[in-house]
């Protein structure tokens, strides 16, 4: 395991699905000594072509180096690969998506049987890694040490954004960016559920909505302003109580367009417990303290 000088870090890869692949494709293409792990030998073989080594074990894939990169299903396959494996002295990367109970588990988990551990959160889909001009990261958390460690070779793949020492921030991170786009997601639905039956083409409305979201993203810049303040109030252009009087509009033309608004409804029931339990003169940025129990 002696490493010359000239030649890049060696890292072991366990799990080789679509993420793993491309993680490991990168890793290959930079000319980063790999050996490679998959339950599903099958899969192993087109990396084997283009130079990785492949391990029969996880146990004698995490002996090979001492930097472990795991991109697995879930937390529990994680437990089922590592469960013979000697972590001793080894680095271990999770970038298996989990809760962040579950990465600080696996971070105490992982120092008790001697390893170091730092947790990632994936934001991006396969086809991004190896690309940078993609704009692929991902979301880093634990040991800051070992972060730095391995920051040049955790960045070939994709970038590497690092947010603290606690070892659950990175999936806190990650499930937030990722359930703000489900709400994204959401709206679109909706609306193209709007426009279905009438004779617009969808890939017409399409660059309207994609627009009409992207002028509205920088708002969560006032969000995060008036949270920290605490001042909702102040200098309100849309206030809770004109957009509230405006849920009837939603409500009658999803029904006059046979569309369910289901979709809609959980945001409006909030927006009108604000009105009642808030200040209608405020703004909707105080809603977020009104959906903690
Ligand atoms: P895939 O479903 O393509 O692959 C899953 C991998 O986990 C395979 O290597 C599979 O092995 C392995 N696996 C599943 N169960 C077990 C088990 N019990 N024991 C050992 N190995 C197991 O998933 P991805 O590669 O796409 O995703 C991997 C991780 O990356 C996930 O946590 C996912 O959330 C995250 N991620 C994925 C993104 C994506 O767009 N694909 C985006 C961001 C994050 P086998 O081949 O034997 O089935």
């Amino acid at each position: 395991m002696t490493q010359n000088l000239f030649e890049k870090p060696a890292v072991t890869l366990l799990g080789l699905g679509a993420m793993g692949t491309a993680l490991a494709r990168a890793w290959l293409a930079a000319g980063h000594p790999l050996t490679v792990w998959n339950r599903t030998p099958a899969r192993t073989a087109p990396l084997a072509a283009e130079g990785a080594r492949v391990a029969d074990s996880a146990a004698e894939a995490v002996a090979a180096n001492t930097l472990v990169v795991i991109c697995l299903l879930d937390d529990a396959s994680v437990d089922e690969a590592l469960a013979d494996a000697d972590l001793t002295g080894r680095d271990l990367v999770n970038l298996t998506t989990t809760t962040p109970a579950q990465a600080r588990a696996r971070a105490e988990w992982t120092e008790g049987r001697g390893a170091r551990y730092l947790d990632g959160g994936i934001m991006a889909v396969p086809p991004m890694v190896g690309v940078p001009e993609a704009g692929g990261y991902v979301f880093y958390s634990g040991s800051r040490h070992l972060f730095e460690r391995h920051r040049t070779t955790l960045t070939v793949p994709v970038g590497t954004t690092y947010v603290g020492e606690d070892a659950g921030f990175a999936a806190l991170h990650d499930v937030a960016l990722l359930s703000a786009m489900y709400g994204m997601f959401a709206g679109a639905t909706h609306a193209f559920a709007l426009i279905r039956e009438e004779d617009i083409d969808p890939t017409a409305f399409a660059p309207l909505l994609a627009d009409w979201l992207v002028a509205m993203a920088p708002s969560v810049h006032l969000t995060a302003a008036r949270l920290r303040s605490g001042d909702h109030s102040g200098d309100v252009v849309s206030s809770l109580a004109m957009q509230v009087a405006g849920i009837p509009t939603f409500v009658t033309t999803a029904e006059q367009q046979g569309v369910s608004p289901e979709l809609l409804a959980p945001c409006f029931a909030l927006m009108r417990r604000g009105l009642t339990e808030r200040n209608g003169e405020e703004d909707l940025t105080g809603l977020a303290d009104l959906l903690l129990r």
